[in-house]
Parts: structure tokens; C-alpha cells; sequence
């Protein structure tokens, strides 16, 4: 078989549908029981054999230095395998920072998966999940795509049928925030309201759509202080949404529609307001190579 020079994976960003703090864990963490959904809006990660590792990000704010999510993922799949290689890598980012969407999650996922394709590695699913998983929290979520039920750290996963058709109108404020600090402001103020993980996760296999909107809800929305939530969620909800929630540790909020024609008509109403909107769908998968198309 030809050897490889080059591999394109697309990784989809991610919404909590639920996202609720239910304790704490010995070792401090916040003990997590949400519900992920990977949507249409990928990060495009592109990886040439190089002797040499290399990021950039055409267009991004992001520094392309060694905390770089993608990094540590090539650096964590050279040690693992022991292979003496490098890998030249661009990524194109569509996802919004410090949104609660996972950019950086899903690059990482996106690199481990072209580089197990690009090098041949064959590594197994649950071994790339061991890899990712300490880069991130996010990072095995990353990997399987799909709607998941997700509780720990984010380290237990299940997989869940997929989230009855719907669409998403995603807002991103102009301003980004910090997940530690979203859970520190978390550890002061607690929430008055948490959303029904367990209800939710019925309403998905019942592909009862108004089951998966009355069961949603953030946890950390609360405490989060973030100053246009509020707004975004009403503006979104007047313009049809069934309901409206930020995703993860925010700045983003969403509403989920039952047609794509209502998600695109509630963009275009806070689109003067909130220039960064973006409408897409859930996604089936995880990270996974596009190109060359003779892999598929
Ligand atoms: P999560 O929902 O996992 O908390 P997020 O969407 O809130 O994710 P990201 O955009 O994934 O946050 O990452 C936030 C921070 O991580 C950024 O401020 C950035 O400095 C750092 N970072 C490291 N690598 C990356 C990367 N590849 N893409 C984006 N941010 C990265």
C-alpha cells in the first residue's frame, strides 16, 4: 500500500444538552453528569509526515506553542507508540475559544485520530480515549462524537442513540471565559436549579424531542454571571427556539429548533446584535479523516 504524506480529519465541536454538578470527588473535581452532542461545526485538522513537530493555526488567536491542545496530542501519541516521527500540523478553526464547545478538545481528538491513520498505528479506540483523556476532560468525548452521557471528570462515558432531529442556533458573546474560574465562581454561589440527566437520557431513547428541551439546563448558568445570557436565551426563545441554555462553562448559548428554517430565521433576528451565530445540527460521529478519500 502507497505510504501516506498527508491526512485531512474533520472534528466536530460539541453542546452540552444538560450539564449538571452533582458533588465533589475525593480528588477535588467536580463530579459531572451531562449530556454531549457533537454538532456540524468541525474543526479542520490537516497532518503532513515531517521529521519535525509543527502547529500553526491560519487566522487564529491561538498560540501554537506547547500547551497547544494539538501538541500535547502528537507529543502524547509519539511517546505511546515510541515512534521516531514528526508531523507538520494546520488546523483551521471554526469553533469559537472559551465558548464551552470544545475547540481545544477537538483538536486534540482530531490529531490522535490523523496520526493513527497517517503512521498506521492502529491504535484502538479506547487506547486513543487513555491518551486524550489526559490532555482533557473533553478530549474521549472528542473521539466518540455522537450523543454520550458523560459523568465524572467527563471520563465515564456511555453512548446514547442519536438526539432526535432537531436544529441549533449557537450564539458566541464577544467575550470568551475560563473554565476553572467558571468553576470557582461555581464553588462559591452553587445552583438553585439543576437540569434532569436521567430524564433526558429517557426522552433521547424515546426520540421525544420536547422531552430532551424540558429536561435541559446548565448548572453552572447560574453562577456564571455572564453578561448577556440572559438575553441571548430570550431573543432566542422569542424567535422560536423550544429552549435556550448556555453549553458547558459558557460564554455560548443555544437554542435547539425543531426545523432548520426556524433555527435560520432566529440567526438571522440576533444576528445584528450578536454577529458570531452559527446554525447546525447534531453529528453522529466523533474526529474522524476525510482525505485522502480512498481511506473511507
Ligand atoms: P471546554 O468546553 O472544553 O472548556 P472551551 O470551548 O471553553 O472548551 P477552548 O476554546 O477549547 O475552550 O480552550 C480554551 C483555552 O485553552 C484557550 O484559552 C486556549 O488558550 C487554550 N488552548 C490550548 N489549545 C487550544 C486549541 N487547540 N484551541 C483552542 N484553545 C486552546
Amino acid at each position: 500500500m502507497a505510504k501516506l504524506n498527508c491526512v485531512t480529519v474533520l472534528a466536530p465541536a460539541k453542546l452540552n444538552l444538560a450539564l449538571d454538578v452533582v458533588g465533589l470527588l475525593p480528588n477535588g473535581y467536580h463530579n459531572l453528569d451531562m449530556t454531549m452532542q457533537a454538532i456540524t461545526l468541525y474543526e479542520r485538522v490537516v497532518l503532513r509526515r515531517s521529521q519535525n513537530l509543527s502547529l500553526t493555526l491560519p487566522g487564529s488567536p491561538v498560540a501554537a506553542n506547547d500547551s497547544n491542545t494539538a501538541i500535547k496530542a502528537a507529543l502524547a501519541f509519539f511517546h505511546y507508540t515510541g515512534l521516531l516521527a514528526g508531523v507538520e500540523i494546520t488546523i483551521y478553526k471554526n469553533v469559537p475559544v472559551r465558548a464551552g464547545m470544545a475547540g481545544g478538545s477537538a483538536d486534540a481528538a482530531g490529531v490522535l485520530v490523523g496520526l493513527n491513520v497517517l503512521y498506521g498505528a492502529k491504535l484502538s479506540m479506547s487506547e486513543l480515549c487513555a491518551l486524550g483523556a489526559k490532555i482533557g476532560a473533553d478530549v474521549p468525548f472528542a473521539l466518540m462524537g455522537g450523543t454520550c452521557r458523560v459523568q465524572g471528570v467527563g471520563d465515564v462515558m456511555k453512548a446514547l442513540p442519536p438526539c432526535p432531529d432537531c436544529w441549533f442556533t449557537v450564539v458566541m458573546p464577544d467575550y470568551g471565559v475560563s473554565t476553572p474560574e467558571a468553576f470557582a465562581a461555581y464553588d462559591k454561589v452553587g445552583s438553585s436549579t439543576h437540569p434532569d440527566c436521567e430524564a433526558q437520557e429517557k426522552a433521547i431513547r424515546a426520540e421525544d424531542l420536547a422531552g430532551v428541551c424540558a429536561a435541559a439546563g446548565n448548572a453552572l448558568e447560574e453562577c456564571s454571571g455572564a453578561r448577556d445570557n440572559e438575553a441571548i436565551k430570550t431573543a432566542l426563545k422569542e424567535n422560536g427556539a423550544v429552549t435556550a441554555l448556555m453549553t458547558g462553562s459558557g460564554a455560548a448559548v443555544f437554542g435547539i429548533f425543531e426545523s432548520e428554517e426556524a433555527a435560520r430565521s432566529a440567526a438571522e433576528a440576533v444576528r445584528a446584535q450578536w454577529p458570531q451565530v452559527y446554525v447546525a445540527r447534531p453529528d453522529r460521529g466523533g474526529a474522524r479523516v476525510i482525505s485522502p478519500k480512498w481511506m473511507l
